[in-house]
């Protein structure tokens, strides 16, 4: 989690009984991701650019590949040369990946584990 205000991070807090408040601002707590039409930090963009073109597999799991700027990672990460699989079981999925399991996220990383473990 990670204050409004600031982003001051914080451990998760299951359940709470009022909307938590950082201690220290006092500013109100939300979950530490990105919701639907937020921008990633430009913080974040370098990190994944940096991770994107070191990576060896790339593993696109229950995305449509449709959404700025996460439908480009795949891209990225696949011109640096990594090997690229998408699971999802739409197979009109978009992207050009390496390997295709048109499956659920659960169903796929499940085969995709028998397939390493061969
Ligand atoms: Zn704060």
């Amino acid at each position: 989690m990670k204050c409004i205000a600031s982003g001051h991070p914080s451990v998760w807090i299951d359940s709470p009984d009022e909307v938590p408040k950082y201690p220290t601002c006092d500013s109100i707590m939300r979950p530490a991701v990105v919701w639907f039409g937020e921008d990633l930090s430009l913080a974040h963009m370098k990190m994944f650019n940096t991770v994107l073109k070191n990576c060896d597999v790339f593993l696109s799991i229950g995305t449509s590949g449709l959404v700025e700027p996460a439908s480009i990672f795949m891209e990225i990460a696949k011109l640096s040369g990594a090997m690229t699989i998408v699971i999802n079981p739409d197979e009109h999925v978009k992207g050009e990946a390496d390997f295709y399991l048109f499956e659920s996220a659960s169903s796929g990383l499940s085969k995709l584990d028998r397939l390493i473990a061969e």
